[in-house]
């Protein structure tokens, strides 16, 4: 079965967030279990300063009023035989930071680029896939341009990571695609049509739909109330029939077993496993501590992207109330200005909590090594993969009873959580947490089952593998 996965970004090449980590990991494990999987995503200037691939070939499309040339490079994902592709717009380069109505243009022009490619790497490289998997809004056009732009009839599935996102822009983008607009599926009844939903496009137009935990597709297609406008696209799904599935189905995220392995870090200050973890962590710890300028405390790490979906401000909050609680607080994040300001400024008022605030692969591992606890105050968590990573590491986490947080930590036996939202009940939890700690053989136990607890994609990977076959029937 041929697969090809695109979106926005991918591990090791150009990493933002979550998805990086699973448009590298997935084909990773996909490919262990016989799918022949390749990868395509936009060639950016960073990928381009890093690796400057060899270009492979063009192909022209039509874009705007102009012929577009986009270049093809390629690569093996390392130490793996999985071809990676990278697109390039010569005309209108593909950038990473493009906001608002650009960057809505750049994905619809790469998405129409993607459906050409599938007939450039079948003529030039002799592999034609049988399926597309689109990921988050950015490419979830593809599905829509495939069937009434390039006319190919490919089994598409969307996942969505995160239903937030939604790439919402002016129904113009069709005029630049060259098509109609009874093409797509306005959904504001009342009023003309002016708005283009991506992600709903993707909803309505996909052969299936799944996202990135079980209770988080439950929570997108019950409530309203954290994300607007999911269920009118499954209404609209089901009116448009086809004999698609209605279903959104929920597949838990894996990490990569070769990148998080304390026993394998390059990055961490020491190595360690199950079996000597104690003298490990407490190495890691030391020096980390050190490196920051912290004293010996029990001690919490936060690590992502600084978004209001993050909860931060709810650890702010907290942190407040805790100084009497003799702990540090270590946070590495980056993103919205406003809330890296305010991490910045409690940083400043207390001398036990430190901020960096920057995108930084190696101090993450480092605090995923050295900590005990890691916060997780998300507002909604489509899976969240910080807290498997920790676990792996022996840091536990104190997180958001939501989304993927719920379907990977068992309450009070691998992690804690706590109703989310209140910061009350997030320094209740630190409470549990460090009275967890001073029981010194309960605690151990805490720690190795978290380190133990399966987050490998050997299991998702196979129901990917399963709802492909699914597809294809
Ligand atoms: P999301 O996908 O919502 O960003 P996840 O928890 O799924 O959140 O994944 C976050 C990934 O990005 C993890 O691999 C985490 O280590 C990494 N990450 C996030 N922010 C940073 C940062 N500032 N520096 C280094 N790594 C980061």
């Amino acid at each position: 079965m041929n697969v090809l996965i695109t979106g926005y970004e991918a591990a090791p090449f150009y990493k933002r967030g979550g998805l990086g980590d699973v448009m590298e990991s997935l084909p990773k494990a996909l490919s262990k279990i016989g799918v022949d999987v390749r990868v395509v995503i936009p060639y950016y200037n960073d990928i381009k300063k890093k690796y400057n691939f060899k270009e492979e070939g063009e192909f022209v499309m039509k874009f705007e009023s102009e012929e577009d040339r986009i270049g093809v490079y390629s690569s093996l994902l390392p130490q793996t035989k999985i071809p990676f592709y990278f697109l390039d717009n010569k005309r209108h380069k593909f950038i990473s930071y493009k906001r608002g109505r650009d960057k809505i243009n750049q994905f619809a022009s790469f998405d129409l680029a993607v459906g050409h490619f599938i007939g450039w790497v079948s003529e030039h490289h002799h592999w034609s896939p049988d399926l597309i998997h689109c990921n988050d809004w950015h490419t979830a056009i593809i599905p829509l341009i495939l069937r009434k732009k390039i006319n190919l009839s490919i089994p598409t599935l969307l996942t969505i990571h995160n239903l937030m996102y939604q790439g919402v822009g002016s129904l113009k983008v069709l005029d630049l695609l060259h098509m109609k607009d009874e093409e797509t599926k306005e959904l504001k009844r009342d009023k003309p049509a002016t708005a283009i939903n991506f992600l709903g496009e993707g909803i309505i137009h996909a052969t299936r739909v799944s996202t990135v935990s079980p209770t988080y597709a439950k929570e997108i297609e019950q409530t309203e109330r954290d994300h607007s406008l999911i269920s009118p696209f499954l209404v609209k799904r089901e009116q448009e029939g086809l004999g698609k599935d209605r279903r959104v189905m929920g597949i838990l995220n894996g990490i990569d077993y070769d990148i998080w392995d304390p026993a394998k870090d390059e990055f961490a200050f020491h190595k360690f496993d199950i079996n000597n973890w104690e003298v490990g962590k407490k190495d890691n710890k030391d020096d980390l501590l050190k490196c920051l300028g912290l004293e010996d405390r029990p001690t919490f790490c936060f690590v992502g992207r600084m978004a209001a979906q993050k909860g931060l401000d709810i650890l702010i909050k907290t942190i407040n109330h805790i100084s009497n609680f003799n702990v540090n607080i270590i946070i590495l994040g980056s993103g919205t200005p406003k809330i890296q300001a305010s991490v910045l400024k409690i940083a400043k008022k207390f001398t036990w909590v430190k901020a960096e605030v920057v995108y930084d692969e190696e101090l993450a591992h480092k605090i995923y090594a050295g900590s005990d606890f890691i916060i997780v105050p998300s507002r909604y968590e489509p899976c969240g993969l910080i807290q498997m990573i920790a676990m792996r590491y022996g840091t536990i986490p104190i997180a958001s009873d939501t989304g993927g947080l719920r379907d990977s930590i068992l309450n009070g036996k691998n992690g804690f959580l706590f109703k989310k939202g209140k910061s009350i009940r997030l320094k209740k939890a630190i409470e549990r947490a460090l009275s967890r700690m001073q029981n010194k053989e309960k605690f151990k136990k805490m720690v190795e089952r978290a380190m133990k607890t399966d987050f490998s994609w050997d299991k998702s990977a196979v129901l990917y593998k399963k709802l492909y076959e699914e597809m294809l029937r």
